[in-house]
């Protein structure tokens, strides 16, 4: 920031947002200096609450002219540290929650058009009610909000039928960093009319500008859905199953997850009296549904599970019978993750490969972990169908007690998703978290190309700095390659 006086800053934001759009009071800005899970901390001399898009304008020319970092803030929900500012003076934090009005629904264009501030959760609501489907979903999405999940391009479970946020959004309005308006917030399903600017935006954790709002594509709802717990012998088996499956009722599928032996351990001790059929052995969670309220839908998940099993990749299966059963079916799926909180300190990986590369990733993390760190116990699952799992590590009480353990694990794992030809992070993102593993992982090329957008977008780096991209580099004059 420069010289001038934070009075003066406050000021000049005041007249933009009012009294009731800044938190100037310690307790009050408390939730926002600190991530999810307490693991990054930082510093904001106000968090700012602009409830336009003029607003958010307004305020981030303000920034610009005092040479004020901004940490634009969703729902908080990330696990990177992206929303959490740096432990460093001279910065505010921009919170959308205010800005959380749909503007338009329209059942003809399928197109919802909401501001950035929306809790994803809520926009479901309102797509449920006009009888459309927002697939987007994820177990956050209570607190996410929408502009948050675009930041990050969250999937979540039906990723494999829809897509993630960048297949779901077709249009954006961002302020960028001098406070000029990007409006590409278009409903079109095709546009060929130069580059494609939303999807630069799209997963870049809020450093190369605020998103306001967003335009995003509906679905006919499902009227039909069916949930099946299979036995598989690993994670050779799921794959092959989830071949078949996908071969054989691929319009239907719109979840397949896998849950190791050990995740549904780990779950099952957590949630000891779960509906879940099968014990001590890997399994895979499919999920099945239509619009269509004739299709057979429950005849075809079970004949094409009967093949399965005849084949051989299948050990056994349990179709839900009602919609409760299903619902219990993804508890165990979720109380993967809850239940590893429960089980001890872990180190998480949340990667992708290509979904060939599954089963040879996995069992070179079981090795890798049973050599080099003994007790150690992998907890592995997530959404195979798109390539991309949990791949997280329970650590023993003397490695809990390691500093130096979780940086070990986390190389030994993503040094055998580079050797799979995956990426080190398909769910959370690189935030502050991840930045040291971005560069080691990616080419100086691909680096290179990032850090020049930035620095064309954001030359004076004030827009969420410390995040995806080095400090050194994002700064004119300061490249690293
Ligand atoms: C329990 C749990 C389960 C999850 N499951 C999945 C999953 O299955 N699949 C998956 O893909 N992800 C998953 N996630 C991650 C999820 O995608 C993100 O947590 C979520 O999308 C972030 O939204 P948020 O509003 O909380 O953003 P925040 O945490 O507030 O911010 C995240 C990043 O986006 C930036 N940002 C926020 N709002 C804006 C804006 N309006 N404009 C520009 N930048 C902005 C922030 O600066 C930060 O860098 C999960 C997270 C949790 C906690």
């Amino acid at each position: 920031m420069s010289s001038t006086p934070t009075s003066e800053l406050i000021a000049r934001l005041t007249g933009v947002v009012g009294d009731a759009g800044l938190i100037l009071d310690a307790p009050g800005k408390a939730p926002f200096l600190r991530d999810w899970r307490d693991v990054f901390h930082g510093q904001a001399v106000a968090v700012v609450r602009p409830k336009s898009t003029a607003e958010v304008a307004g305020v981030v020319r303000i920034c610009a002219e005092f040479g004020v970092v901004i940490t634009p803030h969703g729902g908080g929900t990330g696990l990177a540290g992206g929303a959490t500012p740096l432990d460093a003076p001279g910065q505010i934090v921009l919170a959308l929650d205010r800005m959380n009005r749909v503007r338009d629904l329209d059942i003809v264009d399928n197109v919802l058009v909401a501001e950035a501030g929306c809790v994803l959760q809520s926009l479901q609501v309102a797509a449920e009610e006009a009888g459309r489907l927002l697939p987007l979903s994820f177990a956050a999405e209570g607190s996410a909000q929408i502009g948050g999940a675009i930041a990050t391009n969250a999937g979540g479970v039906n990723v494999l039928r829809y897509g993630s946020a960048r297949q779901l959004v077709l249009g954006l309005e961002v302020v960028l960093p001098d406070g000029a308006v990007l409006d590409r917030l278009r409903r079109l399903r095709k546009d060929n009319a130069g580059y494609d600017l939303k999807q630069m935006f799209i997963g870049s954790e809020g450093t190369l500008g605020i998103i306001t709002a967003v335009s995003l594509r509906l679905f006919p709802r499902p009227v039909q859905t069916q949930a099946a717990v299979v036995a598989v012998g690993g994670p050779e088996a799921a794959v092959e199953l989830y071949v078949r499956l996908n071969a054989e009722m691929g319009e239907f599928l719109s979840s397949f997850e896998l849950i190791s032996a050990a995740a549904c351990k780990v779950s099952l001790d957590h949630l000891p009296d779960a509906n879940w059929p099968f014990r001590g052995g890997w399994s895979v969670l499919v999920e099945v549904a239509t619009s269509s309220p004739e299709v057979p839908l429950a005849d075809i998940l079970e004949a094409a599970l009967g093949r399965a099993l005849e084949h051989g990749c299948a050990e056994d299966a349990v179709i839900a019978q009602t919609l409760a059963q299903g619902q219990g079916f993804w508890r165990v799926r979720e109380g993967a993750s809850e239940g590893e909180r429960a089980a001890g300190k872990s180190v998480k990986h949340d990667v992708s490969t290509p979904i060939s590369r599954i089963p040879a990733l996995i069992r070179a993390v079981e090795a890798g972990l049973a050599e080099r760190f003994p007790g150690a116990r992998p907890n592995i699952f997530g959404h195979v169908g798109d390539g991309n799992m949990h791949v997280n590590v329970i650590l023993s009480p003397a490695q809990a007690n390691d500093p130096q353990a979780p940086e070990r694990i986390n190389r030994l794992v993503h040094d055998l998703i580079a050797a799979e030809g995956g990426s080190i992070t398909a769910e959370h993102g690189v935030g502050q978290y991840r930045i040291a593993d971005l560069y080691r992982y990616t080419s100086p090329v691909d680096m290179g190309v990032m850090e020049q957008l930035k620095r064309m977008l954001d030359p004076a780096g004030l827009m969420n700095p410390g995040k995806v991209i080095s400090s050194a580099a994002a700064v004119d004059g300061g490249a690293t390659h």
